[in-house]
């Protein structure tokens, strides 16, 4: 069965609760495709303003963040239950921002994998590699070892449920985009891995999508990748040009 694609917004910490407003009712006509899954991943205090929005519209929303607990004395955390009784459906985890500025760990990154899957969220789990990375040629082992080191003991189940989004650090926020051809050569690496740690149906149905500097130019010839899925967007995420990546 063919996978459908995701274009999924990573607002990251822009956008007052009034400025998102204004920005989903701007797109409301502008994204209603229902070819594709459209998701709006939103700072945590825009959720609740953000999901009343959408209603009645085909735009899930995603959080960017959470804390592996459901409840207690974890100061400025936000937990799993919260954000699905708000309504959340998607949460990134693994995002370069958050390994890098926030000191996240592949093994935090898989406790909170295997939580947002028990608690009924879908993941949008993020890797890539550093530039440093890419030049050396090591960028092959070190997306393998993310992806095994962040899924262990998750299902294959639950993996065929899974949204990976592959974003080398490179690309993101820098204007510099992989090529189509790079960006595909990372994506059939992932879903073969996908292929040796799980199986062939799992890795044919996990949906791998495609982050960093992709924009309402460049997102047509990246989405008719035969193993790019969906887009992670950042700051084209932010405009009305978004529609125009959904549309691509
Ligand atoms: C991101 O941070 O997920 C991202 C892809 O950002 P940008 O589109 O701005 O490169």
């Amino acid at each position: 069965m063919a996978r459908k694609k995701i274009i999924a917004g990573n607002w990251k910490m822009n956008m007052t609760p009034s400025e998102a407003l204004k920005l989903v009712e701007d797109l409301k006509p502008l994204v209603n495709n229902d070819a594709v899954d459209v998701v709006y991943c939103v700072p945590a205090i825009d959720i609740v303003p953000v999901v009343e929005a959408v209603k009645g519209t085909n735009v899930q929303i995603g959080a960017e963040n959470f804390y592996i607990e459901d409840k207690g004395a974890f100061t400025g955390e936000i937990s799993a239950p919260m954000l699905v009784d708000a309504g959340v459906k998607y949460i990134i985890i693994g995002h370069s921002e958050r390994r890098d500025i926030f000191g996240e760990s592949d093994i935090l990154i898989n406790k909170k994998v295997k939580k947002a899957f028990a608690s009924g969220l879908s993941p949008i789990l993020c890797c890539g590699e550093s530039l440093e990375l890419r030049e050396s040629g090591a960028y092959t082992e070190w997306i393998k070892r993310q992806i095994k080191w962040d899924l262990e003991g998750v299902t294959a189940d639950q993996v065929k449920n899974l949204v990976i989004a592959y974003e080398p650090i490179w690309a993101i926020g820098t204007g510099k985009t992989a090529t189509a051809d790079q960006a595909q050569e990372a994506c059939k690496l992932i879903r073969d891995y996908i292929a040796e740690l799980y199986d062939a149906p799992t890795a044919e149905a996990v949906r791998i999508q495609y982050g960093g500097s992709m924009n309402a130019g460049n997102a047509a010839e990246l989405l008719s990748k035969p193993d790019i899925d969906g887009g992670l967007i950042g700051g084209a995420s932010l405009k009305v040009d978004f529609a125009q990546i959904v549309n691509a």
